[in-house]
């Protein structure tokens, strides 16, 4: 008997930037807390601090040599008397008049009345405390001005910005101890699957070891999350549910699921997480690796969650944490954000792209011409981990691209 085939109708696949621009939809911005300094690295600044003090706080020497007065060698070289010596930390405090200088060192105040430094390496020491200088240099020269670096009150740095150790280390000369930052959002990560053991363990047959969340939570954290690994969850709707229940209870902001989201009989992320009143925005994604795709709200006491669900595919996991999960990462915290794309130069070619948008694992070298050299990997299959370890970049080719040829320019992402 001849079958009659069943057309099924699939929602059409939506743009990456579209899909992003839902995911990041409405999403509040946490509330901030005080850090100390050495624990703020890479934290999002929610307030703008002000300068303590004023730093260098008086005229500081840049050199080791002598202070003296330009006017003094106004023939360009000439004897002077050391009168004293002004040390970091040590300065020597009184005027210095006409025809005299102080031995002074780098980050030493300079005298009043001196206005010049002359380096060591042009001055030659003599007998009965005085120097010849073989060689003046211009008035002001080798002299930190007080308030160069920056002014008491002065804003050192705009909200918003994610701190840097430079950050730090100016917030430390200021005067700051603490700092006001953003919390940071909580992030649960589910990994489904009933072939999944986890981390550590020697799988039996028909298993595999759960490593995407290893790969996920160290992306989540680089990105400024903590992430709340939940562990593995069979395909099974009860245990699915309670995971989503304890990402509700911890209070997680964003939750990823890894795995389950396609539309097989055991993909079980989208029947059970709207089954719990779960609203689901899209589906699939115009997007390689990645297409099985989900964003989702769920509404807890706690407030509420917003979900990923992520495709189970090692690299597909990966990829889409990057380009969706930091993001939102970033936004909750109200942190500029940029997915770094830069261009470099193809060093192969590459067929025609079709209707999915293409981030395939690449290696990314920088060329003498300042330029950067950008090599796909022959293989992209998204099960390929050892491919994705071995590279250091997403090649970024949109939809329906041309057939590239080598030495034309490519889009990149370092990862
Ligand atoms: P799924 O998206 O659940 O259909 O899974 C797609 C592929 O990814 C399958 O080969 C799974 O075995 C694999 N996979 C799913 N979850 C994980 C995980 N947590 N770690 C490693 N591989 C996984
Ligand atoms: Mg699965």
């Amino acid at each position: 008997m001849a079958c009659r085939a069943v057309k099924v109708t699939r929602p059409p696949l939506m743009a990456v930037s579209e899909a992003r621009a839902i995911s990041q939809r409405d999403l509040p911005k946490l509330g901030s807390e005080w850090v100390l300094l050495a624990h703020a690295n890479n934290r999002v600044l929610a307030s703008v601090p002000l300068a303590k003090l004023t730093q260098p706080p008086f005229p500081a020497s840049a050199m080791d040599g002598y202070a003296l007065r330009a006017e003094d060698l106004s023939s360009g070289t000439g004897e002077l008397e050391v009168v004293g010596e002004s040390a970091a930390g040590h300065g020597y405090h009184q005027p210095i008049a006409s025809g005299t200088c102080v031995r002074i060192f780098t980050g030493a105040p300079v005298p009043q009345h001196a206005d010049t430094i002359a380096i060591q390496e042009n001055a030659t020491p003599l007998a009965n405390r005085r120097v010849k200088i073989d060689k003046a240099e211009q008035p002001g020269r080798y002299i930190r001005p007080a308030g160069g670096d920056f002014q008491l009150n002065q804003e050192l740095l705009a909200t918003g910005t994610r701190l840097t150790p430079q950050n730090l280390a100016l917030l430390a000369a200021a005067g700051h101890q603490h700092v006001e930052v953003r919390q940071r959002p909580l992030v649960a990560i589910i990994s489904t699957g009933d072939e999944l053991v986890p981390v550590g363990t020697v799988p039996d047959k028909d298993q595999i070891i759960s490593s995407n969340a290893t790969g996920v939570v160290a992306r989540i954290e680089a990105a400024g999350g903590t992430p709340l690994d939940l562990g593995i969850v069979a395909d099974e709707p009860v245990a699915l549910e309670s995971a989503f229940e304890q990402a509700l209870n911890a209070g997680a902001q964003l939750v990823l699921t890894l795995g389950g989201a396609s539309a097989g009989d055991h993909d079980l992320v989208r029947p059970v997480f709207e089954g719990m009143g779960g609203q689901l925005d899209l589906y699939r994604i115009a997007m390689r690796p990645g297409k099985p795709f989900m964003v989702g709200r769920l509404a807890g006491d706690a407030g509420e969650l917003r979900l990923l669900g992520l495709p189970g595919n090692p690299v597909s996991s990966l990829v889409c944490t990057k380009l969706f999960a930091e993001p939102i990462i970033s936004a909750l915290m109200g942190a500029t954000y940029s997915d770094g794309k830069m261009w470099g130069t193809l060093a192969q070619p590459l067929g025609a792209n079709d209707e999915r948008e293409d981030y395939s694992r690449c290696l990314v070298t920088a060329l003498p011409s300042g330029s950067w050299s950008v090599t796909p990997f022959a293989k992209q299959d998204s099960s390929l981990l050892h491919i994705a370890a071995a590279s250091n970049a997403l090649l970024c080719r949109p939809v329906h691209q041309r057939a590239l040829s080598e030495g034309d320019a490519i889009q990149f992402m370092f990862w």
